[in-house]
Formats: structure tokens, C-alpha cells, sequence
């Protein structure tokens, strides 16, 4: 029989049908072309993605560590999960419930996320749970909940990409990280629309634009403004609409009247001439849109630079306005739902807020406990895993960790290697023996997307049902019934809180959601499936929402508001001794931090290891030809990888992808300065200086 399921890895969620393989092994993966999204297109991390089902690699039994400097051993079930429950009861009784911390991913479906925030506050009574989502989009989010008072992704369908008249796409590279997007733009040209693409390497998405800038790293905000005076001193800007839907005009038009062509010409690269062409391209048709991505936003000022990139849109009347506006292409496979129903330290089910007290009241009532009882926001991500092991009353002690591998993928990775090094007490629930696993105490093999039911939500705020296809294999169990199995051991009389079929899960996540700005309370399995996803927000009895804000924005007054920020510099400028920018990014064939994609043989044959990309001046400078080992040397440590060298990347910047552990981990070289807003870190710059490694 075959299913109709959705890809495991990224925002895009493309469908696909999976049969039965004649020879008994994984699935087969099959064309799905009635779901719009992609129409049976996929990358080749979709289509290999049943080779990790039955990968070599793949845990089947629980592993323990009797003593700290002991090897990981198979146990049973039982014993692995008391050992758990007795490992976070211990820290949690003799430091306080703040001592046990939660991290979270934005891989786990909307069901697991919601367990797992209920397990936090319900079960721990801890305020330290958060997620690698606030890696991956979450300037984005905070961005988009100031401007318009409400976050989704793309508040639009992608079908309108290729209705709009002009596309702005800043930081975002989906040619390589989501193929089966790029028709979108694709059919944007045919019809005579425009791509501008802004990302100082020359990739392969930003081979098909009308105009390319590049900018120096760290300067996206700067542009930004520079481009919005330009509007304005044009006499471009949207005055009828900047009277009727926005506030805060004002400051936004003195931040960018300060940004004058030839000074954010000197600050981004960006020669007057393009700026003066972009402008033309984004204002004249009556229709058009700014996409970010990760490139503007993991900084420490992300929030403000995507701030600035939405006061261009509000400046010019784009938002809210049929095929216009701003949208954030969302990276991780439910980086939405996953932000949206508790997993985020300062937040409950349905995008409410922990700090709200009507929030707390009607979740606690869905919960069945005291408001009083739930614990307020937590530390982000970051700071969460900073805090691992530290001595005192601060300390975090003992961490549950589900659908994460922060040893690869979070900043500083070598200092966040140590700090979980010095826990008392680790426990990680995953499908393969992840980098961070192996330092587990505990280790927890659980099943993947196909062998499971749930629910994500997709880089458009959709709701899609991915069915299970596979049973999975003998020993493994599910992420529900792992919370379940520790709620039975923690706290018995909460255990029935916590079921083990995720529609009952959903069932209750409905209802925690109801009357929250992400509302699925009229979000049923039967309609997802009956309409091919729905779109959020849909209350109990109600319509989904395809395209918001066209009356009013979420905001008290319903209207947007302008940023109106200024431009600063990267947490950590160039110097004499750090003289060139690091920036990271993914390719096409791995994903994250490779758990899954560096286990199947064709992504890795296509993309084996790391690299540095380098322009052919800085390699001259550096004396580095073409597959030399040469070393990135930050302040925080040194990655060590082959040169590449191509003219597609600016002189003064490299890049290095972060999929890999080891010597070539550009994670131990990166910046974990934090956005003050969001406190996401500031993974795309940070100084470096580029030598010959020798090795
Ligand atoms: Fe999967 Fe994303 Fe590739 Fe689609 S684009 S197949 S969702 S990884």
C-alpha cells in the first residue's frame, strides 16, 4: 500500500509517496504531483531520505553509561528510562527544578513539540526548556511579531511568488537549500517579473537574478536604509498607505535619510548605481516582495536588519496588498509549528506568551494545573547550553535533549562541547548515534518520519499531516511515548496527561491553541488531509487564512509598524590580526548538522566533507592553491578544511558549510554574540584570518 507522506528535512515540506520496496528494505520513494508545493519535485536529500530508515547507523536499543569515563552499553527499555527519570529527579531535587533543562528541535512535529514544552513546565517544573530552532529563524519571527504583530513565515502563499512584479531575496539560497522552490522564481522571470538576490557569494540562486548585490557581510541593515532613501528622496514612498495602515513612519525615514547613497555604498560595497537599479526594480511594478532568510538574520542585530528590510515594504505600500509584502523563508522542517506550541523559553501553546497571564490561566486550564505552578521564560538556546554544568544556584545540571545535535550545529561549538562534557547527567532521544549523543549518559533510540504520524507546519503557516508508512524497527519507540514513559516515573498522576497516539496529542493541542494568534483549534487530521494542509489561523468552526493582513494587522490598532533602526556594525569587526569575514551557509546535499544526510551514501558522496570557499586574490595573499588544507582561525578556536577557489565569493569574506564535525567544524570558529531581541546568535560574520594549515 502506498502513503502519502511529506520530505523529513526541510521547510518546504514537499510531498512524496512512499510504496514498499520489493525487496523488503526501506521504502520507495514515489512522485506526489497533486501536492501543490512542489508537484513531485524533490532535492536528493528528499529523495534518499528512506536510506536512513534502515541505515547501518541506525540505534535499535537503548544505550547507558554506568560511570562517566564509562563506554555507552545496549540496555532494556526499562532500565534506560529509570535511568533518565532518576538523572533529572536528582538534579531537580537537590538544585531545584531550574537545574534540569530541556532542548528541543525544530525537526520534532507539532505534537512532539507540544509534549515537550508540557513535559518542561508540567512534569520538571523547570523554566529552562528552548530549541535549535532560535538558530534558525528566529530574528525573523521577532521582526515580523513587532512590524505586523504576528509571525508566519510567509504570510502568502508560495504560489504568489510568481504573481508579484519583483522579488527581493536577501540571504536566501534556495537552489541549494530548497530546490523544488526555485520554480517559484523561475515562473516569477517568465512572466516578466524580477529577482534581486542580496548575499555577498555569487550562488547558484543568485546566478539566475536580474541583479545581484553583494554585500560585506554584516551589512544587510545598512542596505537596507540605503535603498529606503533612495525611495524616498525618488518621491517612491506610498504616503496614502503609510497614513492609513502604518505607525512610526517618522523615525524610519530619519534612520534612512541618514543612510545616504555614496555612505552605504561605503559601508556594503554595494556600488550607488545598483542600489539606484534595485530601487527601480522594487518600485516600479505594482506588486512585490521582500524574502529573508538566515543571511540577514543570524547576527546580532537580525531583528533590526530584518526590521529595516520591512520598513522598505511598508515605505512602498507592499504589505497586506495582494502578491506583496514581507515573508521569512523558514529553514527548518517545522522551524514554524516548532516555535509555535512551547518548545521556546518564553512561550505557550499557540504562540501565546509565558509572561501573559490570561496565556498561563487558559493553558494551565488545558493542562489541568495551578497558572501559579507554571514556571515564566526561560534561557534561549545559547544561553541554555552555556549554562550546562555551570557551578551554583544558575547552574543547568542534567538536560533531556530530543531532535538536536548542538555539538555540531550551535556557536562556539567547541565551548558547548565542554559544557555538555561537564553535566551531571545527559540524556538524548535520536535515530543515530549523533556527536552529541556520544557524550550521552543515556541515549534513546527513537523512530523517524515515516515510521510516525504527526503534524508540521510549513514555511507558508500550512498544516500538513505526515502519516506513518513504515513500522519501525524492533526496539525503537516513539518521542511521545519516551515523555510518556519518564511522566510515569517523574509523576504518575500527570502521566495520562501525556498520550502516546499524536491525533490525541493534537487533539489537546487544539484546544491550547484556541484563541491564540496561531489558532488550530479548526485543524483536524481529517480536514488536513481532505484540503491538503491548512493554513493557520484556522478557529474552531472557521476558514483558514491563505493570505493575512490584506484588512488589518495583528497589532492592537491593526496597524504595522516601521522599525525605524539605525545601522551598526557586526558584533566583531575585521582587525589587523582577524582581517577577513566568515560566513556559513548549508549545501545542496547535506542538511543541519548531517545526523541524517551524512549517513546516506549518495548525499555523501556529492558532498563528502567541508570546505573553504576563497576568492583567487585572498588565496594568492594567503599562498593556498585549489584542495590545500587551509585553517580559519577565529578568537574561539580554528576549523581546518580544502581551499576552493572561486571569483563567486567577495575578496574579503570566506565561507564555510556546517554540516560536518572534527577538524572542519566551522562552528568551533563562529561568534555567539546574541540579537538582544530574538538571542540569536551571530552565525553569518564574525572576523577571521585564513592561513595554510599544513596538515
Ligand atoms: Fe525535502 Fe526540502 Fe529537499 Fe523538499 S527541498 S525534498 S522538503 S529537503
Amino acid at each position: 500500500m502506498t502513503v502519502d507522506t511529506h520530505c523529513p528535512y526541510c521547510s518546504l515540506q514537499c510531498g512524496m509517496t512512499l510504496a514498499p520496496a520489493a525487496d523488503g528494505g526501506a521504502p520507495d520513494v514515489l512522485e506526489r504531483t497533486a501536492f501543490d508545493v512542489n508537484r513531485g519535485a524533490l532535492c536528493g536529500k528528499g529523495r534518499t531520505a528512506p536510506a536512513v530508515l534502515d541505515s547501518a547507523a541506525r540505534l535499535t536499543r537503548p544505550l547507558v553509561r554506568d560511570d562517566p569515563a564509562a563506554p555507552l552499553r545496549p540496555a532494556t527499555w526499562p532500565d534506560a528510562l529509570d535511568r533518565v527519570a532518576t538523572g533529572l529527579a536528582r538534579a531537580r531535587d537537590g538544585h531545584g527544578a531550574d537545574a534540569v533543562g530541556v532542548f528541543g528541535g525544530g525537526g520534532l512535529t507539532n505534537e512532539k513539540a507540544y509534549a515537550l514544552g508540557k513535559f518542561a513546565r508540567v512534569v520538571l517544573g523547570t523554566s529552562q526548556i528552548d530549541y535549535n530552532g532560535r538558530f534558525c529563524m528566529s530574528s525573523a519571527a521577532a521582526a515580523g511579531t513587532r512590524a505586523f504583530g504576528l509571525d508566519r513565515g510567509l504570510p502568502f502563499p508560495l504560489a504568489d511568488i510568481p504573481r508579484t512584479g519583483c522579488v527581493v531575496l536577501v540571504g536566501a539560497n534556495p537552489a541549494e537549500t530548497m530546490p523544488p522552490a526555485l520554480r517559484y522564481f523561475t515562473e516569477l522571470r517568465r512572466s516578466g517579473g524580477t529577482l534581486i538576490v542580496v548575499d555577498p557569494r555569487r550562488t547558484r540562486t543568485a546566478e539566475q537574478a536580474d541583479l545581484h548585490l553583494a554585500p560585506r557581510p554584516g551589512t544587510d541593515l545598512a542596505l537596507a536604509l540605503g535603498l529606503l532613501h533612495l525611495v524616498i528622496a525618488e518621491g517612491r514612498t506610498d504616503d496614502a498607505y503609510i497614513a492609513a495602515r502604518t505607525t512610526g513612519w517618522p523615525a524610519a525615514r530619519a534612520a534612512a535619510m541618514a543612510h545616504w547613497p555614496e555612505l552605504v555604498e561605503r559601508i556594503t560595497g554595494v556600488p550607488v548605481p545598483q542600489l539606484r537599479e534595485a530601487v527601480a526594480l522594487f518600485c516600479d511594478p505594482e506588486a512585490a516582495m521582500v524574502l529573508t532568510a538566515r543571511g540577514p538574520e543570524q547576527h546580532a542585530k537580525g531583528t533590526d536588519t530584518v526590521g529595516a528590510w520591512i520598513d522598505l515594504c511598508l515605505a512602498t505600500g507592499r504589505p497586506g496588498r495582494p502578491y506583496s509584502g514581507y515573508g521569512c523563508l523558514t529553514g527548518q522542517g517545522n522551524g514554524q509549528g516548532g516555535r509555535e506550541h512551547g518548545q521556546k523559553a518564553d512561550q505557550l501553546p499557540g504562540y501565546r506568551l509565558l509572561t501573559d497571564p490570561a496565556a498561563r490561566a487558559h493553558v494551565a486550564a488545558v493542562w489541568g494545573v495551578d497558572p501559579g505552578t507554571l514556571p515564566g521564560p526561560g534561557r534561549s538556546a545559547y544561553e541554555l547550553l552555556d549554562a550546562l554544568g555551570a557551578p551554583g544556584p544558575d547552574g543547568v545540571r542534567a538536560l533531556l535533549l530530543m531532535g538536536s545535535n548542538p555539538v555540531v550545529s550551535a556557536p562556539r561549538a567547541a565551548h558547548v562541547e565542554q559544557r555538555l562534557r561537564s553535566l551531571d547527567f545527559l540524556a538524548v532521544a535520536d535515530v543515530v548515534l549523533s556527536e552529541t549523543a556520544a557524550l550521552a549518559d543515556v541515549v534513546l533510540p527513537v523512530a523517524q518520519w515515516a515510521e510516525e504520524t504527526g503534524t508540521l507546519t510549513n514555511l507558508e503557516g500550512r498544516v500538513l499531516l505526515r502519516r506513518r508508512a513504515v513500522d519501525p524497527p524492533p526496539g525503537v519507540r516513539g518521542d511521545l511515548d519516551v515523555l510518556r514513559g519518564l511522566a510515569e516515573r517523574l509523576a504518575p498522576a500527570r502521566a495520562p496527561g501525556f498520550p502516546v497516539a499524536a491525533e490525541e496529542v493534537f487533539a489537546e493541542l487544539r484546544r491550547a491553541s484556541a484563541g491564540g494568534k496561531a489558532d488550530y483549534s479548526g485543524i483536524t487530521y481529517a480536514r488536513i488531509e481532505a484540503e491538503d494542509g491548512v493554513f493557520w489561523p484556522c478557529p474552531e468552526g472557521g476558514e483558514p487564512v491563505p493570505r493575512m493582513f490584506l484588512d488589518r494587522f495583528a497589532t492592537p490598532d491593526g496597524r504595522a509598524r516601521f522599525a525605524g533602526v539605525q545601522h551598526r556594525p557586526a558584533a566583531e569587526e575585521t582587525d589587523a590580526e582577524y582581517p577577513v569575514w566568515l560566513t556559513t551557509g548549508r549545501v545542496l546535499a547535506q542538511y543541519q548538522s548531517g545526523a541524517q544526510t551524512r549517513r546516506v551514501g549518495e548525499l555523501t558522496a556529492a558532498a563528502p566533507g567541508p570546505y573553504v570557499q576563497l576568492h583567487p586574490e585572498l588565496a594568492a595573499r594567503v599562498g593556498a592553491a585549489e584542495g590545500d588544507p587551509v585553517a580559519v582561525v577565529s578568537r574561539r578556536g580554528r576549523a581546518v578544511a580544502p581551499a576552493r577557489i572561486t571569483a563567486a565569493i567577495r575578496a574579503d569574506t570566506v565561507f564555510m558549510p556546517f554540516h560536518w564535525p572534527g577538524a572542519g567544524r566551522v562552528n568551533t570558529v563562529t561568534n555567539p554574540a546574541l540579537d538582544p531581541v530574538s538571542r540569536m546568535p551571530e552565525f553569518k560574520v564574525c572576523a577571521v584570518r585564513v592561513e595554510p594549515a599544513g596538515e
